[in-house]
């Protein structure tokens, strides 16, 4: 079966943001940018599927500028067998991401589609519910086990308090929450061959899609500095401070 996996071009989740100084948005400026790290949760699951014998084809998707190649070709050196680039530089939206994926999937006819839960940029844990809805196909999200039998598929979800098993028909979402794996380092051989791999590139048009957004970012802060700790040295100390500076006992 065929395994479609969707990964955004986000800054490294080890950089520290610097938001811009007008506030309208974050700094990419020379800033590291990497996949998704759902996202790469995802590719990890489909390699693991395709180890397995469960999956027989790959293929990554991004929805980006023409630097998102270097997100695919990542993926690729995880394992994944081909790549498309719906390129646009123009600020996008999760529902007209998920109205592109919508375009891929019919064109590609996967039974697997993985995401990650949520992009750790904006945060919008949109797409996947979105693709979901677009297609009439089943989702399981926040998944921490996929397990496939033959054209169904059982995804253990974390959720409040516990967890909670659905079984889905293929076609079907799956989106990937931190526990389901822990995605392997690309060895060196494996990049080289990555990039030899087949890569298109597409365009929103020709999914029938304008890029854009119906959102507007009015504003963009970044948190509010901590002060930093002090020591005390006894109980005692810490009981008079709670008391008569934090004054919350
Ligand atoms: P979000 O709903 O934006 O938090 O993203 C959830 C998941 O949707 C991500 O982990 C990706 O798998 C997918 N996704 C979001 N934006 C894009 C994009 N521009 N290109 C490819 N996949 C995306």
């Amino acid at each position: 079966m065929k395994a479609l996996v969707a990964v955004k071009r986000v800054v490294d989740a080890n950089v520290k943001v610097r938001v811009k100084p007008d506030n309208s948005g974050v700094d990419l400026t020379n800033v590291k940018m990497s996949i998704n790290p759902f996202c790469e949760i995802a590719v990890e699951e489909a390699v693991r599927l395709k180890e397995k014998g469960t999956v027989s084809e790959i293929v990554v998707v991004s929805v980006g500028p023409k630097e998102a190649q270097e997100q695919i070709r990542s993926a690729m050196a995880l394992g994944a067998d081909r790549g498309i680039l719906v390129e646009t530089t123009d600020e996008i939206g999760a529902l007209e991401v998920a109205k592109i994926l919508k375009g891929v999937v019919e064109a590609e006819k996967p039974e697997l589609i993985l995401l990650g839960k949520q992009a750790i940029d904006d945060d919008s844990n949109q797409v996947g519910q979105m693709l979901g809805a677009l297609l009439g196909a089943g989702q399981g999200t926040f998944a921490s086990e996929v397990k496939v039998d033959g054209g169904k598929v059982q995804v253990t979800r974390e959720v409040d308090g516990g967890l909670q098993t659905v079984e889905l028909t293929l076609p079907a979402i799956i989106t990937t929450d931190l526990r389901l794996n822990e995605p392997r380092y690309a060895a060196l051989p494996n990049i080289m061959k990555a990039r030899k791999k087949p890569l298109d590139t597409k365009s929103p048009a020709d999914y029938g899609v304008t890029a854009g957004t119906k959102l507007k970012t009015v504003k963009v802060e970044a948190p509010a500095e901590r002060k930093a700790g002090v020591q005390v040295k006894s109980v005692d100390e810490l009981v008079e401070k709670l008391k008569n500076e934090a004054k919350v006992i």
